[in-house]
């Protein structure tokens, strides 16, 4: 369980300013983890970048503090590229991601300057190629494939095994080969090399350490059989958090140290010249910095239950309905009182499994108390939705003392901008 946490005098004047549900980062903590990224994921041998995943949590002010703490990002879409763009953050630094990226998204990219598209399939290929023709503009491509590596992680988040629908099976030779030549065969389009994810929440470093030998191995006989020269390495992301005390995950300085010395070592040993290597955390620079506050409200015993409802629950928070995904919560209201009673911590959605806590452990708690739910920074927010028709909570950045709101509430009358009748 993490050991940290805001202030409860601080939770409760944020509760009482901001109401509740509400989301809160760590703002200390959010740049302190990024820090360590780029401080430990550095080599003497190649340039090394930190592509912060936007998917787990995106707005302007946690693209702006990416942006200042040196890190580059990885967007999956037009909507995330236009978020990054309004804080700032030039083409260079973004690499577009995705499975079915759509003409519009790919133009409305390349008009953005010269970024990196990582290509998934050959069709996509296709309608980039076509785009970069027309409007005879530059773009850096990395080829995604899929090592076939699984980490040992909740089966509906691995995403690398051979019939993955991300990327190309590192096996298809013949088809990746024909990807490149066509690649190089654009005169705006210049291949760098190769991506690789191979699943989320990754607790044993050794998994990357198989991914780091399967795609050296690839990048070796590429560039041996095919004459190509492969600049660009991207290992992806998928390290883990600590979302319960059964999670122990390894420092962030032990992963980065062990995956830059395991490719320092291969670049050694096969001669290759990789100049650039790259790894995109999503879930662990957002995920333990942020946390969710929540007002408890009714409770009620069944014959092998207590339940006490909040006044949020899968709406803002969909991965323990999703994957059945485990938090810790805390009873802000009564902070030193003993931790002796089990209950399930349950939302207002009108669904049986909106459930976020099964058995959490709380003091006796009351209606109108506090409830801080851990952990909740990655893949919350950003996967939230209008359940219901619940409004989206604010999301609030603290630093030492103080703390300002980055994402005003949702309002009734904003979710009724939508409708034309
Ligand atoms: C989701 C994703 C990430 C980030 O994963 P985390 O588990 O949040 O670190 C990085 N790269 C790619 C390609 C992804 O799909």
């Amino acid at each position: 369980m993490p050991l940290t946490y805001p202030r409860p005098s601080l939770l409760r004047e944020i509760a009482d300013n901001c109401g509740t549900p509400v989301m809160i980062y760590d703002e200390d903590a959010l740049r302190q983890t990024m820090r360590e990224y780029t401080g430990s994921f550095k080599s003497e041998m190649f340039e090394t970048s930190v592509l912060y995943a936007s998917k787990a949590f995106l707005c302007k002010a946690m693209a702006k503090a990416a942006l200042e703490e040196g890190l580059h990002f990885d967007a999956v879409s037009g909507g995330e590229i236009y978020c990054l763009a309004g804080a700032g953050v030039p083409a260079e630094k973004i690499h577009f991601h995705g499975n079915n990226k759509t003409p519009r998204e790919i133009e409305e990219f390349f008009r953005m300057g010269r970024g990196h598209i990582i290509v998934d399939n050959c069709d996509e290929l296709t309608l980039v190629i076509e785009t970069a023709e027309r409007m005879a503009s530059p773009m850096d491509i990395i080829i995604r494939v899929n090592p076939g590596v699984e980490a040992h992680t909740h089966e509906y988040i691995a995403t690398a095994t051979k019939d993955s629908k991300f990327g190309i099976s590192i096996d298809r030779e013949d088809e990746i080969r024909r990807m490149i030549e066509a690649a190089e065969n654009c005169p705006h389009l210049s291949f760098k090399g190769f991506h690789s994810h191979i699943g989320s929440q990754i607790l044993e470093v050794e998994a990357f350490a198989a991914e780091i030998r399967v795609m050296f191995d690839f990048v070796d006989r590429v560039q041996q059989q095919w004459g190509v020269e492969v600049e660009e390495l991207d290992l992806g992301g998928g390290f883990a958090i600590s979302y319960t005390e059964k999670d122990n995950p390894p420092a962030t300085e032990e992963v980065c140290s062990r995956i830059i010395a395991l490719c320092e070592e291969e670049i050694t040993r096969r001669k290759l010249d990789i100049r650039r290597l790259m790894i995109e955390p999503g879930r662990s620079i957002a995920g333990d910095a942020g946390y969710t506050l929540y007002t408890a409200g009714c409770r009620k015993m069944t014959d092998s239950k207590s339940f006490i409802f909040v006044d949020g629950g899968m709406a803002d928070n969909i991965r323990p309905a999703l994957y059945n995904a485990e938090y810790t919560c805390r009873n802000i209201t009564r902070d030193n009182a003993k931790a002796d009673r089990t209950y399930a911590l349950a939302g207002k959605c009108c669904e049986s499994g909106d459930i976020l806590i099964k058995e959490a452990r709380l003091p006796e708690t009351f209606p109108g108390d506090l409830i801080l739910v851990h952990s909740t920074g990655a893949y919350g927010y950003s996967m939230a939705s209008n359940y219901n028709r619940l409004p989206r909570p604010a999301v609030v950045f603290t630093s030492g003392e103080s703390y300002r709101t980055v994402i005003r509430r949702e309002t009734y009358e904003d979710m009724m901008t939508l409708d034309v009748e």
